[in-house]
Parts: C-alpha cells; sequence; structure tokens
C-alpha cells in the first residue's frame, strides 16, 4: 500500500468531534500532501458562539451568583444583582464580539517579502483574583484570554469561591471545551503557590496584595519563566481645587471611598482638598458619610454592607485606633454589628491627616476616607503623585486649562475629571509603580493573553 488519507475527526473524551478547522499534512518521502488533519482550535466565529453563550448563561443565572457573591463578601444584593452579574456578562460579551473582529497584521517589509504578525495564545493561563470584585475580576482576565484561544484556570480567593465555581458548571454548559476553563478553589500558599511554580502555565494574571503579586514575579523566575501580569491596588487621590463644584466632588468622593465598604484597588481613599474650600468640602462629605447606613448585605436597600472577613476587619480596626491617636475623626470610627457575629465599619471621615502618614500612604481596605489640605495646585499635585501606588486619581475644577494641565501631571494609569470610578470594558485599567504594571480591559487585553508571531514569506 502506498497511499492513506490522515483522519479528518479528533477525539476528545471518547467523543468523535469534527473540527472547525484544519492543516496541511505532507509525507517527507516524497514531499507530497497526505491530506488534510484537523487544526484542534476553534475558529474565532466559533470560539465568539461559545462565549456568547456564555455571557447568557451568567444572566440567566442573576440571581444564584448575585446571591453567592454578596454572602461570600458581604457586598450589598443590590449591587451583586445590579453591577457584579451584569459587568461580567457584558465583559464576556464584549470580547466575545471582538474576537472575530480583531485582525491580524501585514508588516510593512517592503518588496520581495511578505510578513504577517499573528496573535497566537499562550497556552495555558491561571488567573490568581482577590475577594472584592471576585466575579468582574475573573471577567477582566478570562473573557480575553478565551477569547484568544487559552486554556484558563481561575483561582479564586478563599474568601470568595462561589462564583466563580458557579461560572465553572455555565462555562461547561455553555459548551467551551472540557479543560478549557478550570476553577481551582484552595488557599493562597498551597494552591495559588502551586499555580505560581507550575512549569505547564504560560501566564499568570494576578490581582490582589502589592506583597504576593511580587511572590508571583519570584514563582515564575524560579520555576519557567512565565509572564506575570500584577494589578495590586492603590491609594487614589481625588484632587479638589478651589472652583470645583463642591457638591458634585463630595458626592463623588463619599461614593468613592464608600462603595463596597472601601474594598476597591481604585477606591477614592485619599482627598487632597485646597486648604481654602477644605471646611466646606469636608462638612458636605460628613453629610453624605451620615446616609451611607451600614446594613445587612441582604436586604435591598442597604449600600454599605459588610467587611470580608474577620482578618480584614481587624486590618481596618489597627487603622482606626492609629486614627483615634493622630488625627481628627470628622465621622463615624466604628465597628457595628447590625447582624450579629458580622464584620462591619461605619462611615468614616479622617481629617487632617499627613500626607506622608500612614493613613494617607497605605491600602486601608474599608470605608475609611484620609483627608489632606494643600495650599494650591502646584502642591495638591505634588501631594497626590506622593504615593507609591500609580493607580488612579481625579481632579475637580471647573477651568480646563487646568483640568488639562493637571491630568497631565497627576501620576496614575487612569486620571478622571470633575467624575470619579466612571469606567468601561472599553478602556485599560491599571498602573504603575507598587501598583504593578499589569492592565485589565480595553483590546490591549487581547494582546496581553496573546503572543505576536512573525511568518515570513520570502516572494
Ligand atoms: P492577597 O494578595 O493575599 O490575595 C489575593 C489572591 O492571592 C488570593 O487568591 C489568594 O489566595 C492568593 N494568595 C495569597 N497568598 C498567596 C501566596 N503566598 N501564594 C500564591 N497566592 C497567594 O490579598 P488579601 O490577603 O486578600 O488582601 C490583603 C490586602 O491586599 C488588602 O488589605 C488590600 O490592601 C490588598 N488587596 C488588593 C486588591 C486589589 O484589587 N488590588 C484586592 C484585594 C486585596
Amino acid at each position: 500500500m502506498t497511499s492513506t488519507s490522515p483522519p479528518t475527526s479528533l477525539l476528545i473524551d471518547g467523543v468523535e468531534v469534527t473540527p472547525d478547522a484544519t492543516m496541511p499534512a505532507y509525507t517527507p518521502r516524497d514531499g507530497s500532501l497526505l491530506g488534510h488533519v484537523p487544526l484542534a482550535r476553534l475558529a474565532p466565529a466559533a470560539r465568539k458562539a461559545v462565549l456568547l453563550r456564555f455571557a447568557a448563561l451568567v444572566r440567566e443565572h442573576t440571581e444564584e451568583l448575585a446571591l453567592a457573591e454578596t454572602l461570600d463578601t458581604g457586598k450589598p444584593i443590590r449591587e451583586s444583582r445590579q453591577v457584579d452579574v451584569p459587568t461580567c456578562a457584558d465583559v464576556l460579551t464584549w470580547y466575545a464580539e471582538a474576537i472575530d473582529k480583531h485582525y491580524d497584521l501585514i508588516a510593512p517589509t517592503g518588496p520581495g517579502a511578505l510578513a504577517t504578525i499573528t496573535r497566537r495564545p499562550l497556552g495555558v493561563v491561571a488567573a490568581v483574583v482577590p475577594w472584592n470584585y471576585p466575579l468582574i475580576i475573573t471577567a477582566w482576565k478570562i473573557a480575553p484570554a478565551l477569547a484568544v484561544g487559552n486554556s484558563v484556570i481561575v483561582k479564586p480567593a478563599e474568601q470568595s469561591p462561589s462564583s466563580a465555581l458557579i461560572l465553572a458548571r455555565l462555562a461547561a454548559e455553555a459548551g467551551l471545551p472540557d479543560g478549557v476553563f478550570t476553577v481551582l478553589s484552595g488557599d493562597g500558599p498551597t494552591t495559588g503557590a502551586a499555580l505560581g511554580r507550575h512549569p505547564g502555565i504560560d501566564k499568570i494574571g494576578f490581582t490582589g496584595s502589592v506583597e504576593v503579586g511580587r511572590l508571583f514575579h519570584r514563582y515564575s523566575g524560579e520555576s519557567n519563566g512565565k509572564a506575570v501580569a500584577v494589578e495590586a491596588g492603590g491609594k487614589s487621590a481625588q484632587v479638589v481645587l478651589p472652583d470645583a463644584d463642591l457638591d458634585a466632588a463630595a458626592s463623588a468622593i463619599a461614593w468613592g471611598i464608600f462603595y463596597n465598604a472601601g474594598q476597591t484597588c481604585h477606591a477614592g481613599s485619599r482627598v487632597v482638598v485646597d486648604r481654602s474650600v477644605h471646611d466646606e468640602l469636608v462638612g458636605r462629605v460628613v453629610d453624605l458619610a451620615k446616609t451611607f447606613t451600614v446594613g445587612d448585605p441582604l436586604a435591598e436597600d442597604t449600600v454599605l454592607g459588610a467587611i470580608v472577613d474577620r482578618t480584614q476587619l481587624d486590618r481596618v480596626v489597627g487603622y482606626l485606633d492609629l486614627a483615634r491617636d493622630t488625627v481628627d475623626v470628622a465621622f463615624g470610627g466604628s465597628v457595628l454589628e447590625p447582624v450579629p457575629g458580622g464584620t462591619y465599619v461605619e462611615p468614616t471621615v479622617l481629617d487632617g491627616v499627613a500626607n506622608d502618614s500612614r493613613l494617607a500612604q497605605e491600602e486601608i481596605f474599608g470605608p475609611v476616607l484620609s483627608v489632606v489640605t494643600a495650599d494650591g495646585p502646584d502642591e495638591a499635585v505634588a501631594l497626590a503623585n506622593a504615593t507609591r501606588f500609580e493607580l488612579a486619581a481625579a481632579v475637580w475644577t471647573r477651568d480646563v486649562t487646568t483640568a488639562h494641565r493637571v491630568a497631565d501631571a497627576l501620576r496614575a494609569g487612569t486620571v478622571w475629571v470633575n467624575t470619579f470610578d466612571a469606567a468601561s470594558v472599553t478602556t485599560p485599567f491599571g498602573g504603575g509603580g507598587d501598583t504593578g504594571g499589569g492592565r485589565d480591559r480595553s483590546l490591549a487585553a487581547l494582546d496581553a493573553y496573546s503572543a505576536p508571531k512573525t511568518t515570513w514569506f520570502a516572494l
């Protein structure tokens, strides 16, 4: 027998599967084409269809996911239902829609050559995520990674594994091939470290603390040199200048620190306010703080829920004790128990904080605002920039020239002008310094989870 055709289907988990794409197979015997064998990679349109089904299933399971998210994290059920679950679904949808619209490139080599630059999946990506926005941060990482054709492993935080485990079930139901999306709940030092050191993992997408972010760089260096992208928080400043709309600024300042009980990496945890409007602004923020009633996360009208666990509560209480001894506690400062046995902190405004103190430099990760006073815009910018983080900042002014000048001078991955926390999947999110340099969101994330491959044809 001198001729045979190679198989044209795949056998996956004992099931025969017809491929979406094939590749040519040649024999070295005489260089002739034997036929076309399966290319075990879903074509873009097929990946899109599966991810869209995944997003639809997330929407269908809103109640189940929202309840899991709220019980794990203590965030108000209304937010889980209206923000966290829909954002997760929207992010999956956005990257699904991007898959078959994102073209590869041809390099401008000139005549005599054709060089294509195609995006190839990295292989296996592990997303190690924190407890503050489990569904949203997971979606930011898995959606682009899956869209470009990687297999993905999620390691949720110890405090909040439920929603990711539900996502795994929904992914299977949507038709993601077995093994393409895996959730490994476990603790950081065991499961997280095992992923960090695993030689079969090509990239880690990490969000969490600065210290653990650095551990992942170390794990990588001591194993296979895998790529590591870190997003590790901030101490974001809202700069309020004398001509600001103080009502709008006060509202954004209150929401910017009390939303999710301050457990947000880009929380506006520092206010740098011009001395001339200090009293007016702080008065308004304190008035608003009084309206953020701490309550049962399962109650529909709660806006300020629980702190994620006792360890985090103790951390926040440590800062409140320090504040009582060193600054003016303009409002709040107490631990509450609206539901017996739970972990809650009153919305708190600390005034007269020195910018080089721990209260202005360290992530408290609770509903605790530190107010720093500045004399003039130049000092305000200098104080805002005097932080080891570079995640986000805001400036409040009605003067368009000042707005441009200050926004340009603020060192942060995102600068908001006359708003705070305005966000969309279309814009990159991340920063420099101790924030870590990683970026989530936007089309840039498709590049972050793929590698460019050059194929050079001599013509
Ligand atoms: P963390 O960095 O300890 O946890 C984040 C993730 O890393 C979790 O999945 C955890 O299991 C994993 N992890 C922990 N230790 C690990 C280890 N030794 N090896 C591998 N993986 C490990 O964060 P945390 O303890 O949950 O929070 C501590 C502080 O981090 C907070 O007070 C806050 O300042 C900051 N934080 C930042 C963010 C953010 O969005 N940037 C989110 C949560 C916490």
